[in-house]
């Protein structure tokens, strides 16, 4: 099938499903919705989307706290890319991107619809060529793990950002700015990653336990205070923090969703923290939400 042929079929097949005026909040310049607030969501393990937890529950008590959105556009840790891509599907797939855990989480399915309207409209704020349309990936763990608390129902349409891995933790913030308008269009942003995040070093003896190690807590306060803080510029070059941050953010999968997060933050926002415990000494859940 040709590519033009295939963006005219995802687009008709979108709008019979919402139905055209139902769309109308998206390309009416005039149509604003109340500002929806923007999340940083510690994931830590895949279990946690088929466990009642503390971590869990959080986020179903989180999605109570404001509007349903009309959309979520997720930054997931999981979705590592050459340039910057954006799902334009009509239904993606839920996609089971781990090994070695239990049948039940691979029979989860999360089926959010896409909405390639928004994709396309999401490309267009950014400068030409930075945003490309994906056709292939779906929900990955990162974000169907977190949203399947929040809206079990999965009837919030959800689209998801990659990340530009070979980019530094500046031009992801940067290029978040361009997000910052659709929080006014009743879109929920999210990224879905683990500030302190280091797999190597996790305690399985301490799985289940909610003090981590020294430079664990030590990475995990300083980023909260900089974070709360608005001080985001000075987490850019996160490794000149010494060896705390090093081991914290031994590759940074898992604390560039942060910057997408940030970026769409506005001045004077308060930033709460939530899920703030370790688990298995070397991950965190601490987790961020401003604006409500
Ligand atoms: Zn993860």
């Amino acid at each position: 099938m040709e590519r033009k042929q295939f963006l005219k079929m995802a687009a008709g097949g979108t709008l019979t499903l919402f139905g055209l005026s139902s769309l109308q909040w998206l390309f009416d310049e005039k149509t604003t919705a109340k500002k929806m607030p923007v999340l940083f969501v510690g994931h830590g393990s895949p279990m946690n989307a088929i466990e009642e937890n503390v971590f869990s529950r959080e986020w179903s008590k989180v999605a109570g706290t404001f509007e349903k959105p009309k959309a979520i556009i997720c930054v997931s840790a999981h979705w590592l890319t050459n340039g910057t891509y954006v799902t334009a599907v009509e239904n993606p797939v839920t996609i089971h991107d781990f090994g070695g855990f239990p049948q039940a989480l691979f029979d989860v399915q999360y089926p959010a619809p896409g909405l390639p309207e928004l994709a396309k409209e999401t490309q267009k704020l950014f400068p030409e060529d930075l945003m490309h349309l994906d056709f292939e990936w779906g929900l990955d763990h990162g974000t169907w793990s977190v949203l399947k608390h929040m809206y079990p129902l999965a009837d919030v349409p959800v689209i998801q950002i990659s990340i530009d891995y070979r980019k530094p933790a500046s031009y992801h913030f940067e290029i978040a700015q361009y997000l910052k308008k659709l929080r006014n269009k009743g879109v929920l942003i999210v990224g879905s990653g683990n500030i302190v995040h280091n797999l190597r070093m996790v305690a399985w003896d301490k799985i289940n336990s909610p003090f981590g190690y020294d430079w664990a807590i030590e990475a995990n306060e300083k980023m909260k205070a900089l974070v709360t803080g608005h001080e985001f510029t000075a987490l850019f070059d996160y490794q000149k923090y010494g060896q705390a941050f090093q081991l914290a953010i031994p590759t940074p999968d898992h604390y560039y969703p942060l910057m997408y997060t940030l970026g769409t933050i506005d001045k004077n926002e308060e930033i709460k923290i939530f899920n703030d415990i370790a688990v298995a000494g070397s991950l965190t859940m601490t987790s961020f939400i401003a604006g409500v």
